[in-house]
């Protein structure tokens, strides 16, 4: 596999970075994932503009524009051949000669940046959305500036082995008594017509698939309303889902062993699935 650092093209053997990274040691970097059908990206406009976000609330500098961006992602499909898959990047404050606290001087350390690809093949015809997830549900213990997609994946990547010790697919977070996010995606039920999702705040990860999906949920004469719910009244709901790049939309069919509806992948979560996968691809460059 061909991946990118900073300005090269590299066999993925020949990519190193220093141990002095503060991503390494501190998880001083942020990162994206954009996925790929049919060889293109879904919504790499939207994940230019979060990665800007992240990268300002951080002080962070971007190595290069948004356009030689889009250049390395379509280079690294073309060379590695993706037609379903991936793309990771992932930019630090990069390597100055020791280790520090104190941010380093941006005119002495360049930002590290890092992309490669994943190929995954049949990810828009998962399985899975037809059997749905099951959820299990833990405290969010994650730090306060979750709106920014930092490397820091500690406590989510616990959450998904605690869900997998307990014989589920994932975890849904929670705080104050109320549904933050799942691990590495945003919760959602469904009652009647309504879909209700939290609303955007420092609390949770501002999913790119999450707006569209939001989107493309008004245009199909769906409500929805952007408010706290908790895990019983998750439990009591029509239906129950997740979103993000790499799932799409993701029915949920269990939460804490208590079966969602009935227990099957709900209509409403089907059809926004359908949806998001017809229209992005329409949209995908
Ligand atoms: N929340 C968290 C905590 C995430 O890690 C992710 C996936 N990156 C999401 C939500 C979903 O965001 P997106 O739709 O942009 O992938």
């Amino acid at each position: 596999r061909t991946v990118y650092l900073n300005g090269d093209y590299l066999p993925e053997t020949e990519a190193k970075v220093s141990i002095f990274d503060r991503a390494f040691l501190m998880a001083d970097g942020i990162y994206e994932v954009t996925s790929v059908l049919e060889g293109k990206l879904i919504d790499f406009p939207g994940h230019a503009t979060r990665l800007q976000r992240s990268l300002s609330e951080l002080d962070l500098r971007a190595p290069c524009t948004m356009e030689e961006l889009l250049e390395i992602h379509r280079e690294l499909i073309r060379v590695n051949e993706i037609t379903e898959g991936l793309v990771y990047l992932q930019i630090t404050r990069g390597a100055p000669g020791d280790r520090d606290f104190v941010f380093p001087d941006p005119e002495t350390t360049e930002p590290t940046i890092v992309l490669f690809t994943q190929n995954k093949p049949g990810l828009a015809t998962s399985p899975m959305a037809d059997t749905g997830m099951k959820i299990i549900s833990i405290e969010d213990q994650r730090w306060g500036r979750r709106d920014i997609k930092t490397v820091q994946l500690l406590y989510p990547s616990m959450g998904k082995m605690m869900a997998k010790k307990a014989g589920c697919d994932d975890a849904w977070m929670v705080e104050d008594g109320f549904v933050t996010e799942g691990t590495s995606n945003n919760a959602y039920i469904v009652k009647g017509n309504k879909i209700i999702t939290r609303a955007l705040s420092n609390d949770i990860l501002h999913g790119i698939t999450r707006a569209a999906v939001l989107r493309f949920a008004t245009e199909a004469q769906m409500e929805v309303e952007e408010r706290n719910f908790s895990i019983e009244e998750a439990q009591g709901a029509d239906e129950a889902f997740i979103t993000s790049a790499s799932a799409f939309v993701m029915p949920v069919v269990e939460i804490d062993g208590t079966a969602v509806g009935d227990g099957k992948p709900g209509h409403r979560a089907k059809r926004l699935r359908e949806i998001y996968l017809e229209e992005s691809l329409k949209m995908a460059i």
